[in-house]
This record gives C-alpha cells, sequence and structure tokens, in this order.
C-alpha cells in the first residue's frame, strides 16, 4: 500500500583511491581505468574525506600509511557517518602486516585487506563483488525506508481516521482499534484489542455464537456486512448508536475490517425532527399530527374500567375578524393566549393541541363522568369569551366546543375527532359561545351534509347551476316590471334540490361567494340579450347573499359587470333580507348610499319576517320592499296578516318605496292588493320561474282584467 514505488537508484559504480604517492595513484589507474567504474583518486586521507561528502562513492581503496591521516583514522571517521558507515573499504598495504595491524584494520570498517603486490585480476574480482554486495545493500536499505514510510503513512491514516475501525480477526476477537474507535466508546486502544467484537454489540443482541454471526457468515461468503442501526457499549456502560459495515480483508489476512460511524448527531437530529413534526412552532401545544399519535396511544391503552375519554373540539369565534383587522401578529399572539388558557384549565395528564388556524383539541383521559367535560367546556368558555387586549386594543372572542365521547361516539382517532368536530358545528350554529355533546342525530345530518356539500362542490366545478326567471307584473296596468332571478341546481335525475336547501349550505360553505358571481354574472348576460326584446325598463332582480353583500368589492364588480354588458344600473336590482342589512348597520347604511349613487336598485327581499326593524327603515337608502309570501298567502283568512300587508304598503308609499307582494296565487289576493295599493306582484298566479327561453318568450303585457 506504499505510496512510493521502488525506484532502482542509478548506479555511479565510482571507486575511491587513495594513496600518498602519486605513482601509485598513476599504477592504480592504469590497473583499473578499463574496468566497468569510474576511478577517483586522492592523495590523502583528508581529501578522501572530502571527496566523499562530494562524491556518491561506491568503494574505497584505502592506503593504510600515509602521513597525516592514515588509513586506519580515515576508516574510522568513514564509519561515523552515516554517510559512509556502510561503504566498503579495501586496505592496501605495501607493507607485511602483523596479525595485530590486520586485525585493527577489519575492527576500523575494512571488509578486505589486499596486499602489495597484488594480482589485478583478483583485486577487479574483489572490486565486482564488493560493488554487487554494496548495490545489494543500497537496494534494501531503500526499500526498508519505503516500507517504513509506508507503515507510517498507513498507521497515519487508521490513527486520523475520523470514524471508528477495527479488525477483527476469523474468531471474532479484535486485533486492532484505531484511536476514534477507543475515543468513540470512551475507553482505550489496548482495552478494546483481545476482546471479542460481539461483547461490545449492545443491539442487535447477538446471542449466537460467533461462528453463526452475521458478521462471520458475511466474511466466509467474502461480502461485506452492514449494520445501519447498531448499538455499541461505552465504557461506562450506556450505549452509543452506530452504523457498522464489515467487510472481509485479503484471504491470507484471515480477518476483517469493521468500520463504526458515530450516529449519535444523526440520531438526535431525527428525534429533534420528530418532535418539530408533532408540535405546533407558534403555541408549542401538539399539533394534528401529534395529537392524531396521542389518541391513537390512549385509544390503545384505553382502560375498560368504566373511565371515559373524551375530545374536545374548539373552535374561535370570532378570530378572523381580529385576524383580518388587526394582522397576522395580532392573530398569533391570541393563538398562544388561548393556547395557555388551554392549558390552565386542564390537568396535567390531559393533551391539548392546536389542529390548526383557529381549530385547537383537547383530550381529557379518565374521566369519571360524561359531564366532567361539559364543566370543563363551560369553564373554557367562559375563560375564552371575554374581552382580550391585543396590541392596544381590545378584542372580543368567543369559543365553541363540540365534545365527542369514548367510546360512545366514535371508536378510531378519525371516527372520534370527526364527531367532535360535528358537534362543535352544531355548537356554533346554535349561536356560538356553546358547547354541544355529539349525538347519533347529528351524525345522520352532517352526514347527509356532507355528501351534498361535496356535490354542491363539483356542480360548482361542472357549471351545474342554472337560473331561472319569474316575471314581475305592475299590479296596475299588468305590465312587465321584470325578472328576478333564481337559482337552480337541476340534478341528472331531473329531480331538484329546493334552493332553500342548498343555498342555506353554499352560504355556511361561503361557497356562495363563487356562485353568486356567477349568479350576478350569467343574469346580467341574459338581461343584455333581452334589450331589444323588453326595452331598457326592464328590471332584473338579484338575490344577494349576506357574505356577498357585504364584501368589500361588491361596488366595483357590479360597476365593471354593468359595463362590460352595457347596462345602465338602474336596470339591476339586488335583493338583500333584513337579516343581512342588520349584520352591521354602519356598514350597511354606507353600502346603502354608495349604491343609491351609483344607481343600482336595492330591495328588502322576505320584507316583515325578519328582525322589527322599522325604526330604521328610514335610514337605509332603498327603493322596493317584498312582502314576504307568507303574509299573503294568509292574508285573506287572517286579518292580522291583512293588517301586515296593508302596513307593509303604506309604509312603503310613506317612504316613497316600490311595494312587491310575493307569492300572489290566486285572483282574490291579486285585487285584494290592487285595492290596497300595492305595486308589483310576482307569483304563480302570473308564471313560476321560467327558463331563459320562456322567459324571452313572455309577452310584456299579461291581458290584466282588474275588476
Ligand atoms: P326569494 O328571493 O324570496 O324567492 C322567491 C321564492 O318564492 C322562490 O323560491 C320562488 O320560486 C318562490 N315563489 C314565487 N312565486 C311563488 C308562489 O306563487 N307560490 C309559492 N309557494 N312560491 C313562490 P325559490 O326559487 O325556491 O328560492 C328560495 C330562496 O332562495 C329565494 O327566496 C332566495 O332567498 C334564495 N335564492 C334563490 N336564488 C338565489 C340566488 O341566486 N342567490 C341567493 N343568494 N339566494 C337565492
Ligand atoms: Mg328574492
Ligand atoms: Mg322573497
Amino acid at each position: 500500500m506504499g505510496r512510493t514505488q521502488l525506484k532502482a537508484q542509478p548506479r555511479s559504480r565510482t571507486l575511491l583511491v587513495v594513496d600518498d604517492r602519486e605513482a601509485n595513484l598513476v599504477a592504480m589507474e592504469a590497473l583499473l581505468g578499463d574496468g566497468d567504474w569510474q576511478v577517483h583518486s586522492v592523495n590523502s586521507g583528508e581529501a578522501a574525506l572530502k571527496a566523499l561528502l562530494e562524491l556518491d562513492v561506491e568503494l574505497v581503496l584505502l592506503d593504510v600509511q600515509m602521513p597525516g591521516m592514515d588509513g586506519f583514522e580515515v576508516a574510522r571517521l568513514m564509519r561515523g557517518s552515516p554517510h559512509t558507515r556502510y561503504t566498503p573499504i579495501i586496505f592496501v598495504s605495501a607493507i607485511a602486516h602483523t596479525r595485530e595491524s590486520v586485525l585493527r584494520g577489519y575492527a576500523t570498517g575494512a571488509v578486505d585487506f589486499i596486499l602489495k603486490p597484488f594480482d589485478p585480476q583478483v583485486l577487479k574480482h574483489k572490486i565486482n563483488t564488493l560493488l554487487a554486495h554494496e548495490h545489494n545493500r543500497r537496494d534494501l536499505q531503500l526499500l526498508s525506508q519505503q516500507l517504513d514510510s509506508a507503515r507510517a503513512f498507513n498507521a497515519s491514516v487508521l490513527n486520523n481516521a475520523a470514524e471508528g475501525i477495527l479488525v477483527v480477526g476469523e474468531d471474532g476477537y479484535i486485533t486492532f482499534a484505531n484511536p476514534a474507535i477507543a475515543e468513540m466508546l470512551h475507553t482505550r486502544v489496548e482495552d478494546l484489542q483481545g476482546t471479542l467484537l460481539l461483547a461490545h454489540l449492545a443491539a442487535p443482541d447477538v446471542t449466537a455464537p460467533w461462528r453463526e454471526s452475521a458478521f462471520y457468515q458475511h466474511w466466509r461468503s467474502g461480502s461485506t456486512y452492514r449494520l445501519h442501526e447498531a448499538q455499541l457499549y461505552k465504557g461506562d456502560g450506556t450505549t452509543l448508536p452506530v452504523a457498522l459495515s464489515s467487510s472481509p480483508l485479503p484471504r491470507q489476512q484471515r480477518s476483517m475490517v469493521v468500520i463504526a460511524l458515530d450516529m449519535s448527531v444523526v440520531r438526535n437530529l431525527h428525534v429533534q425532527l420528530e418532535t418539530q413534526a408533532v408540535t405546533d412552532s407558534l403555541t408549542g401545544l401538539l399539533n394534528r399530527r401529534g395529537f392524531h399519535q396521542a389518541l391513537e396511544s390512549a385509544l390503545a391503552r384505553v382502560d375498560r374500567n368504566g373511565k371515559r375519554m373524551a375530545i374536545l373540539y374548539i373552535d374561535l369565534d370570532g378570530f378572523k375578524r381580529i385576524n383580518d383587522s388587526l394582522g397576522h401578529d395580532a392573530g398569533d399572539e391570541i393563538l398562544c393566549k388561548v393556547a395557555r388558557l388551554l392549558e390552565t384549565c386542564m390537568r396535567p395528564y390531559d393533551i391539548i393541541a392546536r389542529m390548526g388556524g383557529d381549530e385547537f383539541t383537547a383530550l381529557l383521559d379518565s374521566l369519571d363522568h360524561p359531564e366532567d367535560a361539559a364543566r370543563v367546556a363551560e369553564k373554557l368558555i367562559e375563560l375564552i369569551s371575554v374581552r382580550h387586549r391585543v396590541d392596544g386594543t381590545e378584542v372580543t372572542l368567543g369559543a365553541s366546543i363540540g365534545i365527542a365521547h369514548f367510546p360512545d361516539c366514535g371508536q378510531s382517532v378519525d371516527e372520534l375527532l370527526r364527531s367532535a368536530d360535528m358537534a362543535m358545528y352544531e355548537a356554533k350554529r346554535a349561536g356560538r359561545r356553546q358547547y354541544r355533546f355529539f349525538s347519533a342525530e347529528m351524525n345522520g345530518r352532517a352526514h347527509a351534509r356532507l355528501m351534498m356539500e361535496e356535490n354542491l362542490r363539483s356542480a360548482i366545478e361542472r357549471n351545474d347551476f342554472e337560473l331561472a326567471y319569474q316575471p314581475q307584473i305592475m299590479l296596475g296596468s299588468g305590465r312587465l316590471r321584470g325578472f328576478e332571478a333564481l337559482l337552480r341546481w337541476p340534478s341528472d335525475d331531473s329531480s331538484q334540490v329546493e334552493p332553500g336547501v342548498f343555498i342555506p349550505l353554499l352560504e355556511e360553505t361561503r361557497l356562495i361567494e363563487r356562485v353568486g358571481d356567477w349568479v350576478l354574472r350569467e343574469g346580467l348576460n341574459q338581461h343584455r340579450q333581452w334589450q331589444k326584446a323588453f326595452g331598457e325598463d326592464l328590471i332584473l332582480s338579484v338575490n344577494v347573499s349576506p357574505l356577498q353583500f357585504a364584501k368589500a368589492g361588491l361596488l366595483d364588480s357590479l360597476k365593471r359587470l354593468l359595463d362590460e354588458y352595457q347596462l345602465a344600473p338602474s336596470q339591476l336590482e339586488l335583493e338583500v333580507t333584513e337579516g343581512t342589512l342588520m349584520q352591521d348597520l354602519e356598514q350597511s347604511c354606507d353600502k346603502l348610499s354608495r349604491l343609491r349613487k351609483l344607481g343600482v336598485r336595492v330591495a328588502i327581499d322576505d320584507f316583515g319576517t325578519g328582525y322589527s326593524s322599522l325604526a330604521y327603515l328610514r335610514h337605509f337608502e332603498l327603493d322596493t320592499l317584498k312582502i314576504d309570501r307568507l303574509f299573503i298567502a294568509n292574508m285573506l283568512d287572517s286579518p292580522r296578516d291583512a293588517a301586515v300587508v296593508s302596513t307593509i304598503i303604506d309604509l312603503g308609499r310613506n317612504l316613497g318605496l316600490e311595494v312587491i307582494a310575493e307569492g300572489v296565487e290566486s285572483l282574490a289576493q291579486r285585487d285584494w292588493l290592487i285595492a290596497n295599493g300595492c305595486d308589483v306582484m310576482q307569483g304563480f298566479l302570473v308564471s313560476p320561474a321560467i327558463d331563459p327561453a320562456q322567459a324571452t318568450a313572455f309577452p310584456t303585457q299579461v291581458q290584466w282584467d282588474a275588476r
């Protein structure tokens, strides 16, 4: 695994000849000059040492006796220097040697002795052999240097790796551990080495013997084994979540390398993310998902010894207004405040959640009596339905609460929540700031409602609605005054759902806004086409729901539509009920006067049935009163109803308003109305609401033989 390859060094094959006598040097050069080497000669020990530093000398032929520094001294100094420690030296001497001096020569590092006169061939052989040795030595030295550096490199990789690395023998014992794994497990490398790998594994719990373990089995088959969710014991007995991989090392090593990744950070992140996923970041309560989970586990461990559980579905009344008028920050503040109020009402083991928007839920565990839930609901309504200060402004809030009990109102999480939601809805319908228990009858109603709501939505998508037009006739002359546009929802089986049934639903679901826009556009479009047939005096009456009337952009969209269809504003009459106008008197007055300025007519529909708002009537800028058909139906039999009708007719005359009688079915009724000075009639006597083609063919003047 070394990073440097063994590279043979260029052979220098340089011989250094050291002799103080010039003649000897010349002779030696002549002798050795034809060899496969270079000869460098110097004439003193000092010069030899210098040359050794400068040149890459592979062999030294050294004269023993030299003035000054002799051969022994040179050899001694050479052996002392790392650079020349192993450079082979052949001592060359002319004098006969004592055994002692030869030994001394060897002791100082000579590898050979040669006496003059010598056989040049022998010397050359010796030189060749020694050079070969020297080359081998140098190669070996290089190799071991490279091995050392490779080993150091590998060790530094293992020591500095951030992941834990273990080498485990085929017997399951750890033979190597790097510092990272020791650090991860708060232990020492020495305490890991020589121990069983499986002894450190807290999870999965491997009880089988080593040779049956997945580690060993994978090693046997030569494949890598990965364990994404494992736990290792730490030194202090606690555990560390890790991801492990175990890969076989080359066969002859008979071991595997196990790498351990510290997963605690990732795991903590998971826990954190999971917490975030179940809590509502604004209020810190559980969110919808969290509540589902909590309810689910509560149902799983529900105790069946008589104790009950209740779900409260809480919806704030008037929150939308605060949010719209004071802004989202104020809205958020209110929601947090409500969350804290909820907490004060609950016992510590009750669970509270914010389901989204201004909807909260609570799970009341272990109730002794069903009424206990009602008590909590009452207290909540009382606490929430007060004036709150937000952003320096006082706002009024309320709460409507639905209660569903387990197991009576549902067995599953979804059923219980749906039941509580339905009950909440009933509480709202009943006039807000109330609570309602869920009942089976509620369920049936809600079910039908749900289905119809669904159908209505798809009817809007598919543009299934139609308009029918009921003629309005001037009582005096029998002339056609105009048509009232009435919404129709034909269904596939040619039956009709009554507007009295589906229109309130459209209003509750706010779908009326979209449908209402369509009615206006469709009605005006039709009206435009009638211009030729009926002239410019014809009036189209369009019913406007409270939501539509309250909308800020109503006038602008009316202007745009009238422009688009090139109709005079006075050709359009909006029918609103008393209830619509009474919702916000100030705004109604303002809107009515702007409609008056624009020139669009306004009629009060179903007049007489709503609020006794006669006192306000003077303040409203109106054009028409439409007497509710109930009075017309009864007026001939009931003096009281007759009195109401004639009073309304008088009132209209006094206030300068046109009066229309609705639901006129008989000639007798018509004549009574004429006699009492009513202006206009509408009813089956003349015509029910008819389709556009029939309306187009309707005469501008009906045969009117009034008595
Ligand atoms: P409304 O505005 O009071 O409409 C008059 C209702 O009386 C119509 O019922 C009409 O068919 C019915 N009617 C007319 N003449 C007679 C009669 O001689 N005898 C009897 N028994 N009934 C008669 P319809 O069409 O079922 O509409 C019911 C209500 O639905 C309307 O009452 C109106 O409040 C609402 N509505 C209808 N169309 C729309 C619409 O486009 N938008 C809105 N917001 N509401 C609408
Ligand atoms: Mg009407
Ligand atoms: Mg009416």
